[in-house]
């Protein structure tokens, strides 16, 4: 074979002679580095030293953890510091970050950095059901039929027309080559694919074997039946991959979700019904046993209720009362029969859905895992709108490092970044990092003057000290902080019912700006109304949008400029005391060295609560005040667990809103820097 080298724009490109005459870059005459991706003009303070440390850390193979403030241009950065040793070593940076909108991010943010290099490609990859042509499976995907099990199956019957047009691409690259550009959207991708007849996921399926980052959601990772399929995709070495976790403090949550798991007497019910219309008598004893074993362990719960149960011991009583032998094998059986339904249900046409499949294979992995000590197993009662009660058997994980332990051994070296992963060494910990990963917390770019944070003194929300009095102290405070901001406040309460005590002990009648309620249970597209007739009055004498920490605004929501300028996050969010949350703290205790209730209870209460607090800061000239209603935040306990951008903003002050007033008209008419 003969080759062929040329150079190029500076590049050492190898022609090599072949049947298809394909050539492609070799090797860079010089190795990347930071430098060569950093796409604008001057950087941040601590912008140059974190992608040097980022870009050395990957080098040496190491996991690195940072903690950088809102406004410190984490995303521009992490990239700039992993691209190098990927287009060295031909590999491939894999972003995970939770919502749509954060992915989307990594990707404009992407698409700055090609202008300057144009060698660089990504794009933002979304599920099935958010790229998906084909009607016949959006109408009718639920629960106990996904996605992607019917895509599968048209797939192999060649049923579906966008997925055909597709395969006549064989290779990855020329698909790439014939785009219009290398860095894409997921919703860039959907409206191409569409254009051409083609089915978008697997278009982003092929480009994801291509290009240099993907931006993608946790789950592709962390859920170990996701990551078996997905991974051969990627077509790259996994010890050549690099994995960006964003807003990690979302992870070990996210880690342990996906490996949980529930089985509800809704589909226990359905299986019955199912099983009557193929008249398979095994199948209906089964579960109507195993409906009654629920039942009758469930009369002690309420209504928000849980327990802890032996997994051994609801399957027997399951067998026991609907009088089954063991050696009927029901659960193998009704598996070979959900899977039959299904298969039958397909060729007639109709989307295939079998709730005895959900049931047989649910409880396969409740035995699996009954002897396992990173799982718990939960009998819950829970209410939902009107009443309905839902009672489910639930699998509970309780380790997130054996699921994100897992992938860490696979890959080249993991980069976690949050603005809220305090203490670091925690997260650390809980990300399943080695005692050889780097912890590094950059400072807050902001200037400090343009930030306050006060905790007040004498104001304790724990549920022992609620009162009709301590409300309205609450309100007062709410009313001073809301009246003394030139434009739009948030007020952010442990529980939609503190919110609602605020309103019942007259926030409303005594706020002189129209209040914004976010509401339990709200569908996305109301809150997003209710949110963008918030931020309208921000330039025009403000509103106020009284929401709960660890919910949508508070974790998701971005408030630049008069967006938001001040912030009262009222109490400390602790979940309540639940078996499942004991079960947690007592492995932990083992897991990691006696911190079951830091990192269990204390820790993900803490995280609630900063989120909340960092809302009004977003950018760079943000102007933001931060008000700690609770005194315990203020605690050397509690301390611990706040970032530096906050604790060095942060003054103890008395419980006194008139003072608390004067202070922020102060603050607000001061120059901005
Ligand atoms: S191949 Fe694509 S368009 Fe067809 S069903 Fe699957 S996801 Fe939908």
């Amino acid at each position: 074979m003969l080759n062929v080298y040329r150079l190029d724009n500076n590049r050492v490109i190898k022609t090599i002679s072949s049947q298809n005459c394909e050539s492609y870059i070799m090797k860079s005459s010089h190795s990347p580095r930071h430098e060569d991706f950093f796409p604008y003009p001057s950087s941040r303070e601590g912008q140059k030293e974190m992608m040097g440390v980022i870009e050395e850390a990957v080098r040496d193979g190491k996991d690195i953890c940072i903690e950088a403030p809102n406004g410190f241009g984490k995303t521009c950065t992490t990239l700039c510091g992993t691209l190098p040793w990927i287009k060295e070593n031909q590999g491939k940076i894999l972003y995970c970050a939770r919502t749509h909108r954060q992915l989307d991010r990594v990707v404009e943010e992407l698409n700055v950095i090609s202008e300057r290099n144009t060698e660089v490609s990504g794009i933002s990859f979304r599920g099935r059901s958010h790229m998906c042509l084909n009607e016949f499976v959006l109408e009718n995907a639920d629960y106990v039929a996904s996605v992607s099990e019917v895509c599968g199956e048209l797939k192999t019957n060649g049923r579906c027309p966008y997925y055909e047009n597709l395969q006549k691409i064989k290779d990855p690259e020329q698909l790439l080559e014939n785009l219009p550009k290398r860095v894409f959207t997921a919703i860039e991708i959907v409206n191409v694919a569409r254009a051409r007849g083609m089915c978008p996921y697997e278009m982003a399926k092929k480009l994801v074997k291509v290009v240099d980052v993907v931006a993608l959601s946790y789950l592709y990772v962390f859920d170990p039946f996701i990551l078996e399929s997905f991974m051969p995709e990627i077509d790259t070495a996994m010890k050549r991959v690099i994995l960006v976790q964003d807003e990690a403090h979302n992870v070990p949550t996210t880690a342990l979700d996906s490996a949980s798991d529930a089985l509800t007497m809704g589909t226990i019910r359905q299986a019955m019904r199912e099983a009557a219309s193929y008249h398979d008598k095994i199948t209906q004893k089964f579960c109507k046993g195993l409906a009654e074993t629920i039942l009758d362990n469930s009369v002690d719960l309420s209504d928000e209720d849980e327990k802890v149960v032996s997994p051994n011991g609801i399957y027997e009583s399951a067998l026991k009362t609907s009088e089954i032998d063991e050696e009927v094998m029901p659960l193998h059986h009704m598996e070979d029969l959900g899977k039959k339904i299904r298969k039958s249900q397909l060729k007639a046409g109709k989307f295939p859905r079998s709730a005895i499949f959900k049931v047989a294979t649910f409880l396969q992995r409740w035995i699996h895992l009954s002897k396992r000590e990173d799982y718990t197993f939960i009998l819950s009662s829970m209410v939902y709108g009107r009443r309905a009660k839902r009672v489910a058997l639930e699998i509970v994980a309780l380790d997130p490092t054996t699921i994100t332990g897992n992938v860490l051994k696979m890959i080249h070296s993991s980069v976690a970044v949050s603005g809220t992963i305090s203490p670091i060494y925690a997260y650390s910990e809980m990300l399943g990092f080695s005692g050889q990963s780097i912890n590094q917390v950059f400072k807050s770019p902001f200037a400090r003057q343009n930030r306050l944070c006060f905790i007040i003194d004498g104001i304790d929300t724990s549920y022992k000290n609620r009162s009709r009095g301590l409300f309205s102290r609450m309100v007062d405070h709410c009313v001073a902080v809301a009246h003394a901001t030139p434009s739009n406040t948030g007020i952010f309460t442990t529980s939609y019912y503190i919110a609602q005590s605020l309103i019942n002990a007259g926030l409303s009648e005594k706020l002189k700006k129209p209040l914004f309620l976010e509401k339990q249970g709200m569908k996305g597209s109301e809150n997003d109304e209710l949110v963008e007739a918030f931020k309208r009055h921000g330039e025009n004498q403000g509103a106020v949008l009284l929401g709960v920490q660890g919910g949508r605004n508070s974790e998701g929501g971005d408030f630049p400029g008069s967006d938001m300028e001040s912030v009262v996050v009222v109490g400390v969010p602790y979940a309540r005391p639940t078996p499942r949350i004991q079960a947690l703290i007592d492995y932990f205790d083992v897991r990691f060295n006696g911190r079951g209730r830091d990192y269990a209870y204390v820790l993900p209460a803490m995280t609630r609560a900063i989120q909340a607090a960092g809302r009004p800061v977003r950018k760079l000239d943000d102007r933001g005040a931060i008000i700690m209603l609770d005194q315990r935040f203020g605690t050397p306990y509690l301390k611990r667990f706040l970032p530096s951008w906050l604790t060095e903003i942060t003054q103890i002050v008395p419980d006194n809103p008139s003072i608390i007033a004067e202070q922020l008209d102060a603050f607000f008419t001061r120059p901005q820097i």
